[in-house]
Parts: C-alpha cells; sequence; structure tokens
C-alpha cells in the first residue's frame, strides 16, 4: 500500500477555523519541528534531550517525539517493514503538526531513512518550519556505540530489516542542519543547531 497517496473522502468539509494558528502571533518565537534523521546510535535521541533542555531555557514550549516512545503508543500497530516505516512517519508529521499549531517546538528523534518519506514529513508540517537535522554518524562508529545492543542482534540475523545493516538509508542532500557525532561533541551538535535556529528560525 502507498501510505503517501492521497485518499480522498468526498463527505470530508473541514471547518474553517476562525484561528486555525491561535497559539502563533502571541508567542515571542516562531515554533518549529526539529526534524532529526540518522541510523541507529547516531545521537539523535541524545542530542534531542539536550536540545529539548536548551530550547527550554530559552522560553520555548517544547515537546519531544522519539521514535521508541511512539512505538510504544501511537505506532505500537507498526512494524519495520517500507510501508510500516512511512506510515510511523506519516502519523509523527501529522502530530508534530497538530502541536507545532498549538505553539509548541516540536523535537522528532526518527530514524525516517526514506529521503521520500522526509518530503512527504516537510509537506504535512510546512516548509517553513521543517528544521531537518541530520544526525551524521558512520555506520561502523554508530555500530560500536550500539547502547541498545541493536547491531549485535541485526547482525546475528535476529531483527531483520534493519537500518544500515539489511535496509537501507537515504542520505540527506540538503538537510538545513547537519552535525557529525564522531566529530561534534553533544553540546556542540546542540549549539550548531541553536546557531541555525537562531540565523533562520527567529521571530518573524
Ligand atoms: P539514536 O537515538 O540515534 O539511536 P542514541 O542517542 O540513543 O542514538 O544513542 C547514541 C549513543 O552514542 C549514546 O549512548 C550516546 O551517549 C553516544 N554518543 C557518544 N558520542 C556522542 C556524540 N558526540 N553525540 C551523540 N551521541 C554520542
Amino acid at each position: 500500500m502507498n501510505y503517501f497517496a492521497q485518499r480522498p473522502n468526498q463527505n470530508l468539509h473541514a471547518f474553517a477555523f476562525t484561528q486555525p494558528h491561535a497559539g502563533h502571533s502571541r508567542l515571542p518565537y516562531q515554533p518549529m519541528v526539529v526534524w532529526m534523521t540518522g541510523i541507529s546510535a547516531s545521537g539523535k535521541s541524545t542530542i534531542a534531550d539536550a536540545l529539548d533542555v536548551a530550547l527550554q531555557a530559552q522560553g520555548r514550549l517544547t515537546c519531544i517525539l522519539d521514535g521508541d516512545s511512539v512505538r510504544g503508543g501511537l505506532c505500537r500497530d507498526l512494524g519495520f517493514t517500507d510501508s510500516d516505516r512511512d506510515e510511523n512517519i506519516r502519523r509523527v508529521a501529522e502530530v508534530a503538526r497538530l502541536m507545532l499549531e498549538a505553539g509548541l517546538s516540536v523535537i522528532v528523534a526518527l530514524i525516517s531513512p526514506s529521503s521520500a518519506s522526509r518530503h512527504y514529513a516537510r509537506s504535512i508540517i510546512g516548509n517553513e518550519y521543517f528544521v531537518e537535522v541530520h544526525v551524521d554518524a558512520p555506520l561502523e562508529t554508530a555500530e560500536l556505540r550500539d547502547p541498545k545492543g541493536l547491531y549485535k542482534k541485526a547482525r546475528l540475523g535476529l531483527i531483520k530489516h534493519f537500518t544500515g545493516i539489511d535496509s537501507n538509508y537515504d542520505v540527506p542532500v540538503f538537510p538545513e542542519v547537519r552535525v557529525d557525532t564522531q566529530a561534534l561533541s553533544v553540546e556542540q551538535s546542540v549549539q550548531t543547531i541553536l546557531d541555525w535556529v537562531a540565523r533562520n528560525h527567529a521571530r518573524t
């Protein structure tokens, strides 16, 4: 099934609400969705956590949508086939958009391996709010870190469709930000993202 296909329903009529973005104009900052993509153990959750602290210190209201947490609830019916991964991303993007509309700055930490699905997430959220961050680490480095022991299991064939092993990761070509977590500390990666936000995403 192609989850990205439009499935129009002629009986749906979206109500024209008076203030669809009620929270936005009153906020001292522009809400955004920082979408962290990268292979497992590249550092997405670790950097998301530190970025969350930093953004809250700036006075932003924030929320983290982390892959494993989402898969324990909102997406617990989904597996790791290509179509399930796409549906996982679609749901997270839709939830992120709702949070964005409520005025939150949302941090998404999701492998999101296909460029098509990331592109789709961008289209749901809106280009002006979407900050794609490639949390980059060589596969060998991620595999050495392996904080959850997943690479080990994947190499033993105990996990199928594991990104980087027997499932593809499309390296982002033009992400808004790229952080090389082999070269940068967690603090340096967070600062790189904050600098980009300050330069490009200040209150309009
Ligand atoms: P992901 O969410 O991408 O799967 P995690 O954040 O869960 O990755 O795990 C990354 C692991 O790598 C953590 O154990 C973290 O402490 C470690 N690590 C080591 N150096 C770095 C770094 N420079 N940036 C981010 N994580 C790092």
